[in-house]
């Protein structure tokens, strides 16, 4: 593996604990903390985590059960797992508003239904998904068109939100969708890192709490014991700060692994 995916791993999924936290000295902490990161040591990586993140990129590239991150590079053929899943340009017809967000259009690039399918009969529902794909994602089908657009200055130096194509939204669905990412190889650690449950109003307003079994989209909210910072796990910025706030949200927030991807793909 190149230093830029173990680099990518770090920001985006498990950073090893900075030296720096124990000597108190107050000079020159921005340096030293610079002087860190180039050094970085595996001690905080654990490999079983890291294997994991490899895997549900080789499950959605339809490479199972060894894969590495080069052979998706080079993977021409198509997963099977994909006869399953629709896609829809705009909202699916038969799917209603009061499963949506109602601000769906304007705020999301793309949405996948899974489960709520069995509600609407939909497909057989262990491997039928839907994805909707809103106008919004077509803005920058690719790097080309967002040079092209942007071009190169505004993208500045650090990853940002204007990187993404329309590529990137739909892998960031395709993260979310359990039927694509686990595997049987990789479903024990699936059930011990990605299954969390979380907290939601109901209709009375009263918390409610529901078990997720997918890969879902941080947001504080759910998380009652989570501090306000950030306010959910979309873009790159918060995605990187997820992992420094607590990495178990890390492995369970889609955008990371979009972010870890998109700023791969750019590298
Ligand atoms: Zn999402």
């Amino acid at each position: 593996m190149s230093e830029n995916y173990e680099g990518l791993y770090e920001r985006y999924f498990e950073s090893p604990p900075l030296n720096d936290d124990e000597d108190n000295d107050d000079e020159d902490d921005d340096q030293e903390e610079e002087e860190d990161g180039g050094g970085q040591d595996e001690a905080g990586v654990d490999p079983a985590r890291k294997q994991f993140v490899q895997t549900v990129f080789c499950a959605i590239a339809g490479i199972t059960p060894e894969c590495s991150i080069n052979d998706i590079f080079t993977q021409r053929g198509t997963n099977p797992k994909l006869d399953g899943l629709t896609y829809s340009v705009g909202k699916y017809p038969s799917i209603e508003d009061h499963d949506r967000n109602f601000e769906h259009d304007a705020i999301y690039a793309a949405t996948l239904y899974q489960d709520i399918l069995t509600e609407y009969n939909i497909g057989n529902t262990d491997d039928a998904a839907i994805m909707e794909i809103h106008r919004r994602a077509f803005d920058f089908p690719n790097i080309e068109d967002i040079f092209e657009n942007r071009g190169c200055q505004a993208l500045g130096a650090a990853d940002s939100g204007l990187m993404t194509t329309l590529g990137a939204h739909i892998l960031h669905e395709f993260v979310h969708w359990h039927h694509l990412t686990r595997t049987p190889e990789n479903g024990q650690i699936y059930n011990q890192l990605i299954t969390h449950d979380v907290y939601k109003p109901n209709e009375n307003g009263e918390e409610v709490e529901e078990t997720h079994d997918y890969i879902d989209d941080y947001d504080r909210d759910e998380y009652d014991d989570k501090d306000l910072d950030p306010p959910d796990g979309y873009g790159p910025q918060h995605a990187h700060q997820l992992v420094v706030n607590d990495e178990q949200d890390s492995f369970r927030n889609a955008d990371n692994y979009r972010w870890f991807a998109v700023s791969l793909y750019w590298h």
